[in-house]
């Protein structure tokens, strides 16, 4: 639906966000003048635990669709799964390279190839200063400090004027690699004249400064001090800085480093091969063979920090990690912050390390977790370099862009540095032109759940929904088991709808169903089976599988956990 229906004038640029403005993650935003489109960022958002069957959440490409071979190129402003977990979605429409550091586009391209996408010659490294054309655009790249290597910002020459996105930004003024923000030449732009500002809103709920990635050195030293057994630190597995701390640490208190977890173990290595991550000769050694090694000469980097039941923390935790085992005398440090929704599966994997009897550390204990997210001064600071004509706040839930807005209402106070403040939302349509900036129309934005199980296949919670019943029906598991031990009361009952099977052969097929839960309920630890959330989940997959192996079909499951 369309606010405005006079016609576009042709010398009108138009900037359109279609993720992460009103939300945290998937951010995404495209720019169009004439008959070019570039977008920059392609980003996932990781969906709520009761958003069952769902793996991830992308921007709705609809818009993006309709302009098929007008979309000439992806810029990334660096690695992070909110900016480049949709580029193999995003991948197919674009007619054009993909632009990012040499490090983003080596964390893309195991995505792409996981997706059997061919991207021979179509992934272009580009360095901070650098300088590309796609169109009428021209693009320069800005460094910028945040807690991962080679993140950039973007200046784009338009013919509207100069447009600056600054991806997600802290100020880190001793920066771990020495790779400092451009801070002269955002200056520098500034005083040319920017038309519009887009700026991280991430953090801008916090006062002061958010400090340099090198703060959480001293709290991490106490800990590898007191510390007399094995020492697990679940971080992000993108936290390349933090991984570099720990490992300088490690060499310097004689403890072996082990990378424990899929996603962490490839991040490590592909930043180790680009070289953005220094391990000295002889201190990694592979998960399989910490058990090889005394406790207190042991340390694991793991996944897990936000309680994903299949990370290795959590199969640490419950004494169910094939190599990491951990007990009293071992500290498993959480150097991260909970995303918000993740609080109570976070609780629940500590209360399982606190029952192994190792003891558990997190932010609010010792300072072992720093923001990647520039604070207000931060934000101000950017604001008063860049002074632009219009701002634009992005990457931020609603109140959080509302506040931004107000602070560069403040800093911009002065009688020669107005600003517009242009509170926009997914889906809004940005145009510059000569008469101005506006708000213009709405376009088809929102999110496409996806199934990661259904490669390549796309559609929003009720249509993927909808065609999971129509295509293969719906099966309801539900499992009664008692509270104290977890064992299983009764049989499962399965009930099942629009599941088509050969005639006759549905009512086995349920009842083998039943069995393998019965059998899986049997295998699983007493702890594992209390553990609602888990159990609910092991049940799930168990059940897909089952399904997918025995029918060829994937339906809806839905495991209904009964405590008696
Ligand atoms: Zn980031
Ligand atoms: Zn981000």
């Amino acid at each position: 639906m369309s606010l405005n229906t006079s016609p576009v004038s042709p010398d009108t640029l138009e900037v359109v966000p279609l993720g992460g403005l009103g939300e945290f993650g998937m951010n995404m935003m495209a720019l169009s003048f004439g008959e070019t489109t570039v977008v920059i960022d392609a980003g996932v958002m990781f969906p709520d635990p009761d958003q069952l069957g769902v793996d991830l959440i992308i921007p709705d490409l609809t818009w993006l669709e309709q302009r098929k071979g007008q979309v000439k190129a992806l810029v990334l402003t660096h690695g992070h799964e909110d900016h480049i977990g949709g580029v193999p979605h995003v991948f197919p429409l674009i007619d054009g390279p993909v632009y990012g550091t040499a490090f983003t586009l080596a964390l893309v391209e195991p995505k792409l190839t996981e997706h059997g996408i061919d991207f021979t010659d179509r992934l272009k490294p580009v360095r901070p200063r650098e300088v590309i054309t796609v169109g009428p655009f021209t693009i320069e790249f800005l460094r910028v400090t945040h807690s991962m290597p080679d993140c950039v910002a973007l200046a784009i020459e338009t013919p509207a004027g100069t447009i600056i996105h600054t991806g997600d930004f802290k100020i880190d003024q001793t920066p771990l690699d020495g790779e400092h923000f451009d801070l002269q030449r955002f200056a520098e732009l500034g005083s040319r004249g920017v038309l519009a500002l887009f700026a991280d809103s991430t953090n801008v709920d916090r006062r002061g400064f958010t400090g340099s990635e090198l703060e959480v050195v001293e709290g991490f030293e106490e800990i590898f001090t007191s510390t007399h057994g094995k020492l697990v630190v679940a971080a992000f597995s993108s936290s390349i800085y933090r991984m570099q701390i720990l490992v300088n640490l490690a060499v310097q208190f004689e403890r072996k480093v082990a990378f424990v977890g899929r996603s962490l173990a490839q991040n490590s290595e592909i930043a180790q091969r680009l070289g953005y991550l220094r391990v000295p000769a002889g201190v990694q050694i592979r998960d399989s063979d910490v058990q090889n090694y005394a406790s207190q000469d042991v340390l694991c980097l793991s996944t897990g920090s936000q309680g994903e039941p299949q990370a290795a923390l959590s199969r640490i935790a419950i004494d169910d990690h094939r190599h990491v085992k951990i007990g009293p005398d071992d500290v498993v440090v959480l150097s991260a912050r909970a995303i918000p929704g993740n609080e109570k599966a976070i609780g629940r994997v500590l209360n399982h390390v606190s029952r192994r009897g190792a003891e558990v550390i997190t932010d609010g204990m010792k300072h072992v977790h720093v923001s990647g997210h520039g604070s207000e001064e931060e934000l101000k600071l950017v604001l008063s370099l860049v002074r632009p004509r219009y701002f634009v706040p992005i990457h931020g839930e609603y109140r959080q862009l509302s506040r931004h807005a107000h602070i560069a209402q403040r800093v911009m106070s002065g009688p020669d540095r107005k600003v517009q403040v242009l509170l926009a939302e997914d889906g809004d349509v940005i145009q510059f032109d000569r008469h101005g900036a506006r708000i213009a129309e709405k376009v088809t934005a929102g999110r496409v759940l996806i199934d990661t199980t259904r490669v390549g296949e796309v559609g929003d919670e009720v249509l993927r929904d909808r065609r999971h019943l129509a295509g293969d029906g719906l099966v309801v598991a539900v499992v009664a088991i008692t509270r104290q031990t977890g064992a299983l009361v009764g049989t499962p009952e399965i009930i099942s709808r629009g599941f088509v099977v050969g005639a006759g052969e549905e009512d086995t097929l349920l009842k083998d169903a039943g069995t393998a839960i019965a059998a899986l309920i049997g295998t699983t630890s007493v702890e594992e089976r209390t553990d609602q959330g888990l159990m609910t989940e092991k049940i799930r997959v168990e059940l897909r599988r089952f399904f997918k192996k025995r029918s060829g079909r994937r339906p809806l499951v839905l495991p209904v956990l009964m405590e008696i």
